[in-house]
């Protein structure tokens, strides 16, 4: 078997879908992008796909190493997530070829249902009745794990009122949902290392499932510092790339449970790989996901194989695009906040192709506009 063709679809609202073609008919689906970076990550994938075409597809490894090391230049949120759709697409091709789903490849399966967790953010610049409301909403749809965000902008040293708007804000939020409820908090690297211990220190009577990224990742002392100052369990990984960047995490216990994003650390094999390193540090993994349903999918097969699963993100769009409703023949579905085991073949879902071209746009969404502190300089996002 040989692959014999890369297509690339831009699809609304902002994701980028890769199909790969064999010369046995057999073809495979991987997603490919960063948010606000689709038409340059779309030019890697053709790029470094003309560096595999006549390969057998079957030898995912060997064809990942082709593409990450055979080059020179290495890594880099472009070049990774470029890899890690195509390995995606590989693996939907194994798995429909051996007519199993991917995780009976990777030592079958862990448990019997996926736990997901939600997120919270209905609208922009919510009030905390709105934000209460949808985490209500939420748990009333039987979910018992959901994330909130940390409020826009803070200074690197902020003041007291700060502090205490956004802690009564998940106090208010946390009476909202009762006990039973976990309640995940993800600081987006806004805060800074003086910043995050305070606010976890007041934050940790409510008891957050996490604090994700409570500072950027570039510098993992920092997040240590962090890690170190508080009880709430610290999350980070969702713009970490390959499992070497993991390993620091690790070693340095910067965070316990990690949220590798299977479209940008390198792909399936590549999480599979942080797992089992995150598994000797006692680590957990809740894969990052804000993007399409093939995305999802990959994430699925990983949540089905390995032993230290945590819950699996999902942002759960109004249309339920992202489960791939209208996009797949069968979408995927959340009951009680839990998916079931993927059954069918590869990744696990069929593609609408005439459908597919309904949503097909030119990939120009981009990030929102940055934020800016109140002397004008900019802030983290
Ligand atoms: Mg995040």
């Amino acid at each position: 078997m040989k692959i014999v063709r890369f297509e690339t679809y831009n699809i609304e609202p902002r994701w980028l879908f890769l199909k790969v073609t064999t010369d046995e008919g057999i073809c495979g689906w991987g997603e490919p992008v960063i948010e606000g970076r689709s038409t340059i990550v779309e030019e890697a994938v053709h790029v470094l796909g003309k560096m595999i075409v006549g390969e057998d597809p079957m030898n995912i490894e060997h064809l990942w190493q082709i593409m990450y090391r055979g080059s020179f230049y290495r890594g880099g949120a472009i070049i990774c997530s470029a890899i890690s759709g195509i390995e995606q697409a590989l693996w939907d091709i194994k798995g429909k070829v051996l007519g199993v789903p991917v995780w009976q490849l990777l030592g079958g399966k862990c448990r019997d249902r996926i736990r997901m967790y939600a997120h919270i953010t209905p609208i922009e610049n919510p009030t905390v009745d709105e934000i209460c409301e949808a985490a209500k909403d939420k748990v009333a749809k039987g979910y018992d794990a959901l994330k909130t965000p940390m409020m826009l902008p803070i200074r690197h040293i902020d003041t007291m009122a700060k502090v205490e708007q956004y802690v009564n804000k998940f106090a208010a939020l946390r009476e909202a949902v009762g006990k039973e409820v976990d309640i995940a908090i993800d600081f987006h690297g806004r805060v800074s290392p003086a910043m995050a211990p305070i606010f976890c220190r007041e934050l940790e009577q409510y008891y957050p499932m996490f604090v994700e990224e409570p500072v950027l990742p570039e510098n993992i002392d920092a997040m240590v510092r962090v890690t170190r100052s508080t009880t709430i369990p610290i999350a980070t990984g969702e713009r970490l790339f390959t499992p070497w960047a993991f390993r620091e995490v690790l070693e340095k216990q910067a965070a316990t449970v990690l949220q590798p994003d299977l479209s940008h650390c390198g792909g399936i094999l590549s999480t599979y790989k942080i797992a089992a390193m995150a598994a000797n540090y006692y680590a957990s993994i809740a894969p990052h996901n804000p993007l399409g349903p093939i995305a999802l999918s990959s994430c699925l097969q990983i949540d089905t194989c390995i032993p230290n699963f945590t819950a699996q993100e999902n942002i759960r769009l109004e249309n339920d695009l992202d489960l791939g409703k209208g996009i797949f023949k069968k979408p995927i579905e959340i009951k009680d906040g839990y998916v079931d085991i993927p059954k069918e073949p590869g990744l696990g879902f069929e593609v609408d192709e005439d459908v597919l071209k309904e949503f097909v746009y030119d990939g120009s969404w981009t990030c929102p506009v940055e934020f800016f502190e109140d002397d004008g300089s900019l802030a983290d996002w």
